[in-house]
């Protein structure tokens, strides 16, 4: 067995292409986009946002008029959760294997999260948990549909019908997953995407709402932009001065052409993207079978996986540690991240909402164990043997 770089060996690749984990995949037309944009002198909310909204509403099949675009899928859960008039007293319940952003914007918005922990084989959240935390204070289930496998939309949609909760889908992960032929983001009162640089399509920073109805999506549309009268965004058009009034508090949460003009490009590539991480993914998990490590689970039956993130979870019984087999592939120049520590392990939780590592155990251990590789459209072959050969120097024993 090759001696590690860690130890002192000679790395899978050489320092100066370390390979970064989640690097974005940009080609001539992004680029060409953002120039037209930067030429035009339009660089704040104008068409190419209402073209991005469009072409998304599109892809997911929904009328235009209820895809919201704005500056962060944190924003877009935020401005969801407020929308449906959820605040202070009011509980929300989610999972603790996500991004501390799902928790904060329950935060934000003034009510309190409630975590229900993880089916430890899908790493989703556990419809059977979540029954068992529901109270009188209840108000919403804020799945999310982990590294773009779908949750349970079926068990969490009947429980949500049969209690009176409303539904926030947290699709970072998921713009193309499927639950049963239906699209995520589609299923409850709002789905909230996420275009951040790492994220299956990117805006540099980016999010978008797909809300179930009209009065939804303008109530959030109001709250991206100050609280001021719909009209408002036509201030961003060149039909003339037109006045607006601000009817409530709002945030200033809109996105920019240049923003969009990432996006647009970006949207048309999704699926032949999306083919090339299922590819990668696959390869892994041949690559990885006879390692010490719980492979991540592809989608079931009738479900189609968003391929965003690969998993592996290193075993107790494994050579190494997570965190130095994190160390390890940094030493061979191979760039990797961790999603995620559980929420209830983060000191903020802990102190402000006395959550304990024994309030979400599955999350907890996932947590310990989990290690990302890169899994980006924008990897090579290359790239992708190098990935191989590191994880596999890394967890020989
Ligand atoms: C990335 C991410 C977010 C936050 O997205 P931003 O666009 O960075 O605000 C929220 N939830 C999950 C699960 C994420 O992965």
């Amino acid at each position: 067995m090759a001696k590690l770089a860690l130890d002192g060996g000679k790395p899978v690749r050489a320092r100066k292409d370390f390979l970064v984990f989640g690097a974005p995949q940009i080609g001539a037309e992004e680029i060409a986009g953002v120039t037209d944009s930067l030429r035009r002198r339009w660089i704040g909310t104008g068409p190419k946002v209402g073209e991005f909204e469009r072409a998304f509403a599109a892809y997911k099949g929904i009328p235009a008029s209820r895809a919201v675009a704005v500056n962060s899928c944190t924003a877009a859960l935020h401005l969801s959760i407020l929308s449906l008039g959820i605040g202070r007293g009011d509980e929300v319940i989610t999972t603790p294997l996500t991004f501390c952003a799902t928790a904060n914007a329950i935060l934000h918005a003034g009510a309190t999260p409630v975590i229900a922990d993880v089916d430890p084989f899908t790493l989703n959240i556990d419809p059977e948990r979540v029954a068992r935390k529901i109270t009188k204070k209840t108000k919403a289930i804020l799945p999310v549909h982990f590294a773009g496998r779908s949750c349970d939309m079926d068990a969490l949609s009947r429980l949500a019908k049969a209690h009176r909760l409303k539904v926030v889908e947290d699709c970072a992960h998921a713009i193309e997953t499927e639950w049963r032929g239906k699209k995520a983001g589609t299923f409850g009162d709002a789905g909230c995407f996420s275009f951040y640089a790492t994220k299956n399509l990117t805006t540099s920073e980016g999010g978008m709402i797909l809300a179930s109805g009209e009065a939804i999506a303008d109530r959030v549309k109001r709250l991206a932009l100050h609280g001021m009268t719909k009209d408002a965004w036509k201030r961003y058009s060149d039909s003339g001065y037109v006045h607006y009034d601000v009817v409530e508090l709002g945030y200033k949460y809109n996105m920019t052409d240049l923003q969009a003009a990432i996006g647009i490009p970006q949207l048309a590539r999704l699926e032949k993207n999306w083919k090339r991480r299922r590819a990668i993914w696959n390869r892994y998990q041949e690559a990885f079978e006879d390692l010490p490590v719980d492979l991540p689970m592809d989608a079931g039956r009738d479900e189609r996986h968003g391929y965003h993130l690969y998993t592996p979870l290193v075993r107790a019984g494994a050579p190494r540690n997570r965190d130095v087999v994190l160390a390890a592939l940094t030493a061979e120049n191979v760039g990797a991240g961790v999603h995620y520590r559980a929420l209830c392990d983060h000191p903020y939780y802990r102190k402000s909402l006395g959550w304990k590592r024994k309030d979400c155990p599955l999350a907890s251990d996932i947590g310990d164990r989990t290690v990302s590789l890169p899994l980006s459209a924008a990897l090579t072959n290359r790239d992708v043997d190098d990935v191989i050969e590191a994880f596999r120097k890394v967890l020989g024993k």
